[in-house]
């Protein structure tokens, strides 16, 4: 078979499959999970996975889980990995599928992330004699800001699994147009870091400003200043 048509066939493949992934995506969506407690949405992805036959080992820094593809011939192993958390939100789109727990919403749409990374599961085993190497599915607890990735990997999980390369993804609605993928080597994505500053200042009376340091006035001018700073590269 070329490669066009294999790749046609895996579309159609996919078509075929739309409706569970839509379901799955939803069910998730409407019982959100906090940080290291995705206990509900872990069940969802193991009664998947189950259900492919697909080897799982769960539990790993609480919630996390990993299935095993094997493929059909040597080769290297593959991660895909997706994010399992939600985020202290309230929902008010009024979405039949919308959020049950009140202050709990996906809205950063690792529900989706889950649910496509279920849909690559069941593709890929459908295809399975064609595997040369294996595949390792990597749902990971806590995204937000809980460190959960660190949490995963202290468990020797890229070791336990002898993970070659490993993918991670992040949809983009309203940013990215539907039928795009982007991406570049290195980091992608921005994320957050910290430093430290000591302003010092000088005291003074109110009548006498100029003979004083206005500390608090050069500290609030950071936030603007670093807006300053890096807006011009995405207007
Ligand atoms: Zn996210």
């Amino acid at each position: 078979m070329t490669q066009l048509r294999k790749a046609n066939d895996l579309i159609k493949q996919a078509s075929e499959i739309e409706t569970d992934i839509l379901k799955w995506r939803r069910e998730i969506h409407a019982y959100p999970e906090l940080a290291f407690e995705e206990r509900r949405t872990a069940e969802i992805i193991l009664g998947v996975l189950d259900k492919l036959e697909i080897g799982t080992e769960s539990g790993i820094a609480k919630t996390g889980i990993v299935g095993r593809l094997r493929g059909n011939v040597e080769g290297p192993t593959i991660g895909f990995r997706a994010d399992m958390d939600a985020l202290p939100i309230q929902e008010e789109t009024n979405l039949p599928f919308s959020s049950k727990v009140d202050g709990v919403m996906h809205a950063c749409c690792h529900d989706g992330h889950v649910a496509m990374l279920l849909g690559a599961a069941t593709l890929l085993r459908k295809n399975k004699s064609s595997l040369m190497g294996d595949v390792v599915f990597v749902f990971q607890p806590a995204e937000e800001g809980q460190a959960g990735a660190r949490e995963m990997i202290s468990t020797g999980v890229f070791e336990r699994f002898s993970i070659d390369a490993l993918f991670g993804h992040h949809v983009m609605p309203g940013v990215v147009p539907p039928e795009c993928i982007l991406g570049k080597k290195g980091i992608l994505t921005a994320n957050s870091d910290r430093f430290s500053m000591v302003i010092h200042g000088r005291g003074g009376h109110a009548s006498m400003f100029f003979a004083s340091r206005n500390s608090p006035l050069v500290q609030n001018f950071f936030p603007s200043a670093g807006w300053g700073i890096f807006m011009p590269e995405f207007a």
